[in-house]
């Protein structure tokens, strides 16, 4: 074996998904046991290849991509870095791997904004809060060369990529499908276990996630590779199935409404009675796009006092 890491035991997992795609993930906690860290895709053809997502921006982190990158692939010339959208778990590595290897980071302009604002996320264990606040560093600096958006077509030799503009998980969220495997990265608009995250409003807009999930359902896929958790092999069932969760989850709300409960701390207990401390509040912000979301549909009103809302 040859020990070119310098750690003792190794801190990630790369897999071969198709001949053309390594899923590299960096093991990283994050926030909640059990969440995994989020996926670095490692395109490439001959000696051409795009990242899609960075992985973190800590020194380790850095360096673990890096040499895997140099030592499975001696000659790559990585053309694009292509950002999904901004949190740090999938930008702040860019600026380093930017820098490193001379390629060309993109994202989607409606993302300029969050990418160099200060994130309010405070949650998770101490051990972590000294990595985030270098991520966030990293992050505001990441250096955008272009600004892509719906419909823009990418190539790297024989890499072939479409953009997808998907607003929901974050207003710039971009989706990019590989045409080459008919293989689509999905960011945190689709992960790869059971969840999704929206944003809170107006960051995410759960009306706008669901016509982005309507809208990926009619492009013919043989894989979604999603920001965290394994390669999904039966694209069009996965997204059915968070289309149905979404609503069914919606309607759970809105007759609990109508029952009265009506209030954040109410429908708070109601819906979610043991909730871990951790996971408050990204269940906050999926009530609240929920909310947002049936007041678009004009059937609430919300009214928002001092970040406290209540159905009126
Ligand atoms: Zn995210």
């Amino acid at each position: 074996m040859i020990k070119k890491n310098r750690s003792k035991k190794k801190d990630y997992t790369a897999l071969n998904i198709t001949k053309n795609v390594v899923q590299h993930t960096v093991h990283n906690f994050q926030y909640i046991k059990g969440f995994p860290a989020s996926n670095t895709w490692i395109v490439h053809s001959d000696n051409d290849a795009v990242l899609v997502d960075s992985g973190f921006g800590d020194e380790d982190s850095f360096l673990s991509l890096k040499n895997y990158i140099e030592n499975r692939f001696p000659k790559i010339k990585i053309h694009y870095i292509l950002l999904t959208h901004n949190h740090s778990d999938h930008s702040s590595g860019s600026r380093k791997l930017a820098e490193y290897f001379n390629a060309a980071v993109l994202i989607h302009p409606l993302e300029e904004k969050m990418l160099r604002a200060s994130s309010k996320s405070e949650h998770g264990p101490v051990e972590i809060k000294k990595k985030r606040r270098i991520w966030e560093k990293e992050k505001k600096s990441t250096p955008i060369k272009e600004y892509i958006k719906e419909g823009k077509i990418i190539t790297a030799g024989k890499l072939i990529f479409q953009v997808i503009h998907t607003p929901g998980h974050t207003l710039g969220s971009n989706c990019y499908l590989l045409k080459n495997d008919k293989l689509l990265f999905s960011g945190d608009t689709i992960l790869g276990y059971d969840t999704v995250t929206i944003s809170a409003p107006p960051d995410g807009d759960m009306n706008k996630y669901l016509e982005s999930l309507r809208r990926l359902k009619r492009f013919k896929l043989n894989y979604i590779a999603p920001g965290h958790g394994p390669i999904i092999n039966k694209p069009k069932e996965k997204i059915d199935k968070l289309i149905f969760h979404r609503l069914k989850r919606e309607k759970q709300i809105y007759d609990l409404i109508m029952e009265g409960y009506k209030t954040e701390q109410k429908l708070m207990k109601k819906i979610y009675p043991n909730i871990e401390k951790n996971l408050k509040s990204s269940a906050k912000n999926q009530l609240f796009a929920h909310l947002a979301r049936l007041e678009a549909l004009n059937k609430i009103k919300l009214q928002i006092e001092k970040d406290k809302w209540k159905v009126i």
